[in-house]
C-alpha cells in the first residue's frame, strides 16, 4: 500500500491493515474483503468478529494431545472410539483436520507445536516433546506414526524424535511420500492417500 495519503475512511483502512497481516493476504485482496465486508449486513460483520474473538477466548489446549479444544480434553482424546494403541505426530492442529479428513486415521494425535528448526531458532525445548516422553512412558502405545511435513525441519524433527522413543514404542511409521504422477487414488495405499492430502497445492 503506498505511503501517504489513504483515500478511504480511518476505518477501512485500519481492517485492510490488519487483513493485509493474515497469511496469504496480500494488499490488493485485503483491499477487496475490506469493501467486501463493508457491503455485507451488519449481522454478519458481526459473526465473523464473534468467530475470530471466540478462537482466542474460548479454545484452549487439550491437556493430553494439545490438539485446540473446547474444554480440557479435545473431541478425539475424549473419543471411546478411538485406538488408543497409536498416536500420530503432526506440528499443527491443523494438520488433524486433513488427516481426519480422509477418515483413515483412528488412531490419537500428539501435536508438537512447531518443528525443529536451528535457522529460526526453535530447538527440542521449544516444541512439545517432553509431554510426549511423559506420555510414551505413562501408556501402552503400540505404534507412533511421524507425521511431519516433508520439509528439511519436518524431516529433521522426525528423525529426532525416531532416535529419541525409539525405546519406549515398538513400532514407529513415518508417512509416505506423496502419489506418483498418474497414480488412481482408488489403488493407492491409506498412508500414500493421506500423505497426498496432507501435501495438496492450490491449483
Ligand atoms: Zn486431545
Amino acid at each position: 500500500m503506498n505511503q501517504g495519503l489513504m483515500p478511504t475512511a480511518d476505518a477501512v483502512y485500519k481492517l485492510i491493515q490488519e487483513l493485509n497481516r493474515l497469511p496469504g493476504i496480500g494488499p490488493k485482496s485485503a483491499q477487496r474483503l475490506a469493501y467486501h465486508l463493508l457491503r455485507v449486513p451488519e449481522e454478519q460483520a458481526k459473526l465473523l468478529a464473534e468467530a475470530i474473538l471466540s478462537v482466542k477466548q474460548k479454545t484452549k489446549l487439550c491437556s493430553v494431545c494439545f490438539n485446540v479444544a473446547d474444554s480440557d480434553l479435545c473431541p478425539i482424546c475424549h473419543s471411546d472410539q478411538r485406538d488408543r494403541g497409536k498416536i500420530c505426530i503432526v506440528e499443527q492442529p491443523q494438520d488433524i483436520l486433513a488427516l481426519e479428513h480422509t477418515g483413515i486415521y483412528k488412531g490419537l494425535y500428539h501435536v508438537l507445536h512447531g518443528a525443529i528448526s536451528p535457522t529460526e531458532g526453535i530447538g527440542t525445548d521449544d516444541i512439545r516433546i517432553k509431554e510426549l516422553l511423559n506420555r510414551l512412558q505413562g501408556n501402552s502405545v503400540d505404534e507412533v506414526i511421524l507425521a511431519t511435513n516433508p520439509t528439511l525441519e519436518g524431516e529433521a524433527t522426525a528423525m529426532y524424535l525416531n532416535k529419541l522413543i525409539s525405546p519406549l514404542v515398538i513400532r514407529i511409521t513415518r508417512l509416505a511420500r506423496g502419489l506418483p504422477f498418474g497414480t488412481e487414488l482408488e489403488y493407492a495405499d491409506d498412508v500414500t492417500l493421506t500423505r497426498a492430502i496432507e501435501g495438496r497445492q492450490e491449483f
